[in-house]
């Protein structure tokens, strides 16, 4: 945790801000109070020395009033008798100085010589020529001291007789006045002790709540919400602090809410069986599950951040604000030559309580297996309508031209309704074939199975086609007559030895052979039947088990065959839980292989 900066604390700046008041608050009493104080006793002091030099005057003037002069000895003597008086109950000086500007006392007795001499005192002057009393204070150029300084002078029968000159210290003033200072100085760093140590407790007491709610937040902002604070009283930090603990409490229930949330979403994201992608308002991918890395092929690490155009790879079909728009779903085509692979993607927009769009959440589904299924239901839907417009077009022309007056014609009539009788049983081959393939597209199919000499089977079946056989094609049987027993639906084994015979002898050249083998190994038989004929292209091979499929389109319809024998075929192997495939040559014969599951005799106890 960090810690505040002693002089930065709050508990400092309000110690300081407290202790510089009290300064202020002393200061301005002790100038106010020094300042009265000073004016005061200064006032009483010249007060107290105007009131004395009066006296003196009054004195001095009984004295002339006795002889009306002061040039008597005997005057004179009680002159400097009252100044000597004078200046023992103050610290003062006083002169006294005739109407001739002589002095005639002094109070000072080591300057008595002065006595009879004349002053040049201005002042003085002043005072016998013009009755101007002076008052003032001067510094001491001697000893520095302050002196109080009041000329006056004496009057009797409306005439000036004489001056007073007093000089008075006023040190004692001040120096009272320098204690007084002292001692307020002391008071004021007592109380500032004393205060500053009274409001430290006091800030510490203020601050202190304050310090723990700091403390809690930074636990808070950690992820520790257990604290809980201690309330000190009802003032308003007490109130904080209890709002701060509701705050806390509330805190932490929306930090757990929001976490339980966050782990419901997660485990609804990874749990999905679709790709989810979601995306800031710029379209970059904040978040994206595994199932959707899986889907693109990509790594979380590569892609986050990155633009879910780009990553999709749909940059130049639509812009941020087409996906913005929810559109319809977008296909993604990331087949490759041997391996189809397309996801279907769903837009939709993230919006935040004003409304305003947020982000994009896409939905990534694989659809390469129903986008098969769709393609080849398409395909079939096609080639049936195809297969049955063919023989039909066909009737209607041969029936318009018997309805045009064919039918008369006893040489043409027969052989346009051969043609029409052909066609019709073709479509009903086609469709007996179509029924047939739809009932083993259907769940409830089921094979009749009972145990079958494969070998006999086989050989009646060869001997059927050689009995009726149109073309100079000779037959060769390559395996051994003996007994071979297999699980199967004869029925449907017959059908599909039936079309690979008819395909073989429909496709033998004059003269061809077909070859008939057998083979066996411990749990299969491998039957194959091969002949000389056109063989199919490489490429084609292992599309002719598929439905409708021909690699002579032409020449398949001459022949009568509907494109389904070996579709049928494929299926009713598989049902047997076979193998059925074909290798050709070009122009060299074709040989279409099967096999067939043997259930071991031991094994199940039979035979
Ligand atoms: P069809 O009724 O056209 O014979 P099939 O499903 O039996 O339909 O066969 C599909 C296609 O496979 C045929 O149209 C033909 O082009 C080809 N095919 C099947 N068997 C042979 C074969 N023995 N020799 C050459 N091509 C064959």
């Amino acid at each position: 945790m960090k810690k505040v900066n002693l002089f930065r604390s709050i508990k400092f700046k309000f110690v300081l801000v407290y202790i510089l008041l009290i300064l202020v608050a002393m200061q301005i009493i002790s100038v106010y109070f020094v300042r009265e104080l000073e004016k005061q006793l200064v006032n009483n002091f010249s007060v107290s020395l105007n009131e004395r030099a009066n006296l003196l005057t009054y004195n001095i003037k009984n004295e002339y009033e006795k002889k009306q002069t002061l040039d008597d000895p005997e005057i004179q003597a009680s002159i400097q008798n009252l100044v000597n008086d004078f200046s023992k109950t103050s610290d003062s000086e006083v002169k006294v100085i005739n109407q001739n500007s002589e002095v005639i006392a002094t109070s000072d007795p080591n300057d008595q010589l002065i006595v009879g001499k004349r002053t040049t005192d201005i002042l003085i002057k002043r005072a016998l020529l013009v009755n101007l009393k002076t008052e003032k204070t001067l510094i001491d150029p001697k000893n520095g001291h302050r002196m109080r300084i009041i000329v006056l002078p004496v009057e009797a029968d409306g005439e000036v007789i004489a001056a007073i000159k007093l000089s008075s210290s006023m040190e004692s003033t001040y120096n009272s006045m320098q204690l007084i200072n002292q001692i307020f100085s002391t008071g004021t760093i007592i109380a500032i002790t004393i205060t500053s140590v009274l409001g430290i407790l006091l800030a510490s007491a203020i601050t202190k709540p304050i310090t723990e709610i700091r403390k809690q937040a930074q636990e808070m902002a950690k992820g520790n919400f257990s604290r809980k604070l201690k309330a000190y009283g009802n003032d308003e930090i007490g109130e904080l602090t209890i709002s701060f603990n509701n705050l806390s409490r509330n805190l932490q229930q929306a930090r757990a809410s929001t976490e339980g949330e966050r782990r419901k979403l997660s485990s609804v994201l990874e749990h999905m069986t679709d790709g989810v992608i979601a995306t800031d308002r710029r379209g970059k991918i904040i978040l994206l599950n595994d199932w959707a890395e899986d889907l693109l092929n990509v790594s979380r690490e590569t892609v986050l951040n990155q633009s879910i155009l780009d990553v999709l790879g749909i940059t130049d079909k639509y812009s941020l604000d087409d996906l913005y728009e929810e559109p319809d779903d977008v296909l993604l085509d990331f087949s490759e030559p041997n391996k189809n692979f397309i996801i279907k993607t769903s837009f939709s927009t993230i919006q935040k309580d004003t409304g305003k769009v947020n982000g994009l959440i896409a939905v990534l589904y694989d659809v390469t297996e129903q986008e098969k299924i769709d393609q080849e239901r398409r395909e079939f839907v096609a080639n049936v309508s195809h297969e049955l417009r063919t023989p039909l077009t066909t009737m209607r022309s041969y029936l318009e031209a018997l309805t045009d007056g064919a039918w008369e014609d006893k040489e043409i009539a027969p052989k346009f309704l051969q043609v029409t009788q052909d066609e019709t049983e073709r479509m009903i081959r086609l469709v007996n074939d179509l029924l047939q393939l739809s009932k083993l597209d259907s769940t409830e199919y089921r094979l009749m199975k009972d145990w079958v000499n494969f070998t006999e089977l086989f050989n009646r079946i060869i001997d059927r086609f050689e009995m009726s056989k149109s073309q100079n094609v000779t037959f060769k049987r390559t395996f051994i007559n003996k007994e071979r027993f297999v699980f199967i639906d004869e029925d449907k084994i017959t059908q599909v030895l039936d079309n690979m015979i008819s395909n073989a002898l429909k496709y033998s050249p004059e003269g061809g052979t077909v070859t008939y083998r057998i083979k066996e190994s411990r749990d299969q038989i491998l039957v194959s039947i091969s002949d000389e004929g056109v063989g199919i292209p490489k490429e084609n091979i292992k599309k002719i088990f598929d439905r409708f499929y021909r690699v002579d389109k032409a020449r398949s319809r001459k022949l009568g065959g509907t494109g389904l024998g070996l579709a049928i075929a494929k299926e009713m192997i598989y049902a047997h839980d076979g193998h059925i495939w074909a290798k050709s040559e070009e122009g060299k014969g074709t040989t279409v292989y099967f096999t067939l599951p043997v259930v071991d005799d031991q094994e199940d106890g039979w035979g």
